[in-house]
């Protein structure tokens, strides 16, 4: 399988290289040149199997040429092994024909780890065989951060630095991260915000010479090996529910377009699906272009669903390839416009095209603290604020009620108790069996300024199993 950029310009790249790269050198994102393709009667043929083998099924084509289908099948037994639900990610039922996808039985209680598990692996053996080594360096405002370090922390050819703004991430979310121990293990408060962070990610994978010719790989969902582990359970989902010999609908909530991209794919691989739903908290881009054509950025707003606080989605850009026709030159020009402070549309046909397949909504915290009181309410389901922002959006925009719709689940309650507080349910919050005791552990954390230097500095004097590279 071959990787183009969406704008064009940089090389194309096998499996292997996508794996271990950031954004293409023009800028853009990778994708699959073409995608595979599974007839109906291929799909129904895997109704039963267990997780890890759909996976297999599903994300084989992506990788050949790189991984021999015996190591790809025993990394993903590897991988989905770690969930503590024998289902890996069971259905549940909310109401008529409306079901959630639970997928926060992975090690840190996000939907995160069905990919960073598998990227962890993914990277240790590619490394291996090379005999390479590499950085990650990523910015957290929570979730991504602790299932990065829960991914990573047994590759012996990855150094792992993740930085957090300090104080301003919740304490399980902290802890989460602080608490693993290794000499590949760096997690970094600094002393300023989650767009501080972000900065100096950007600016150290535009300038890489602190890092004396050690690669710099990228854990955010531009990572290609992320949005590639998430089709599957949307395969995974409909087969528990009649598909594929019946259509199914998805409500995904969203900040980056990452996970409801991955649905988007299963479509083109030939899943019926009927509809799915772009759910938002108050930070709206996305829904403000399904909805009205137009995509602008506006102010950040703190939210009760804060990992879905973004102000530009950046796997949208993924979604406008397509709509643009695979047209790079056109997508890179739209894109500059937008880079300089322009907010664009699209032609109306293509947009009313998009539309076929796509609904929204922006849920306030007003709204999303209904809804989880609403739900539980309903049927003792304790929703986390994310879920619950994609069960209200299910609940408003569903086109038909014969169709089964599934909201993915992407956290459990524990990790966002304020919500769960002012929804007032009055249930006590208990952390799972292997986090029990989250709060007597130890941490190690290291506080840096909010400045690029000192935090290169830092990743150059330990990039090398905690020494320097
Ligand atoms: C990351 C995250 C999201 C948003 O996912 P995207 O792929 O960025 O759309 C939603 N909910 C939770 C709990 C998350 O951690």
């Amino acid at each position: 399988m071959r990787y183009i950029s969406t704008r064009g310009q940089a090389p194309a790249l096998n499996f292997e290289d996508v794996l271990l790269t950031g954004l293409a050198s023009d800028g853009g994102l990778y994708v699959p040149e073409n995608l595979p393709r599974f007839t109906q009667e291929e799909i129904a043929s895997w109704a039963g199997l267990p997780y890890h083998e759909l996976a297999f099924r599903v994300m084989r084509p992506f990788v050949t040429g790189s991984i021999p289908d015996a190591d790809f099948k025993k990394i993903l037994e590897e991988t989905y092994g770690v969930f503590s639900h024998s289902a890996v990610a069971p259905l549940r039922q909310l109401n008529g024909n409306e079901w959630v996808l639970e997928l926060f039985h992975g090690p840190t209680l996000a939907f995160k780890d069905f990919a960073l598990q598998l990227l962890g692996r993914l990277l240790d053996y590619v490394l291996e065989k090379r005999g390479e080594r590499v950085v990650i360096l990523g910015a957290t405002s929570g979730d991504t951060g602790s299932a990065a370090i829960e991914g990573c922390k047994h590759c012996d050819n990855v150094d792992i630095f993740i930085l957090h703004p300090h104080n301003r991430v919740s304490e399980v979310q902290r802890r989460q991260m602080t608490t693993i121990f290794g000499e590949n293990i760096h997690n970094i408060a600094v002393e300023g915000n989650f767009d501080d962070c972000q900065e100096m990610v950007k600016a150290s994978f535009a300038d890489q010479s602190f890092l004396k010719g050690t690669r710099l790989v990228a854990v955010n969902s531009i990572n290609w090996a992320r949005i590639m582990a998430q089709i599957v359970y949307y395969f995974h989902a409909s087969l528990q529910l009649g598909g594929p010999a019946r259509s199914v609908s998805f409500s995904v909530p969203t900040g980056n377009f990452g996970d409801i991209f991955a649905g988007y794919l299963a479509r083109n691989m030939g899943l019926p699906i009927n509809q799915l739903i772009v759910a938002t908290n108050r930070n709206d881009i996305l829904h403000r272009f399904m909805s009205g054509n137009q995509y602008v950025k506006e102010t950040l707003h703190a939210t009760l669903s804060p990992s879905m606080d973004i102000m530009v989605s950046s796997n949208f850009e993924r979604l406008l390839f397509d709509m643009h026709g695979r047209n790079g030159t056109a997508l890179a020009g739209l894109m500059d416009t937008f880079k300089q402070g322009g907010g664009f549309s699209v032609d109306q046909d293509r947009w009313t095209e998009t539309r076929k397949l796509f609904d929204s909504l922006a849920v306030d915290d007003e709204q999303t603290c209904e809804t989880i009181a609403e739900v539980f309410a309903q049927c003792g389901e304790l929703l986390d604020p994310h879920t619950a922002i994609g069960v209200k959006a299910a609940r408003e925009c569903r086109r038909s009620l014969d169709i089964p719709m599934v909201i993915l689940g992407t956290a459990h309650p524990v990790k966002f108790p304020e919500a769960v507080e002012k929804a007032g349910v009055g249930k006590a919050l208990e952390l799972p069996a292997h986090l029990s005791d989250l709060f007597e552990r130890d941490e190690r954390c290291t506080v840096l300024a909010n400045d690029l230097k000192a935090v290169q500095a830092f990743v150059s004097q330990h990039g090398n199993r905690g020494k320097p590279l």
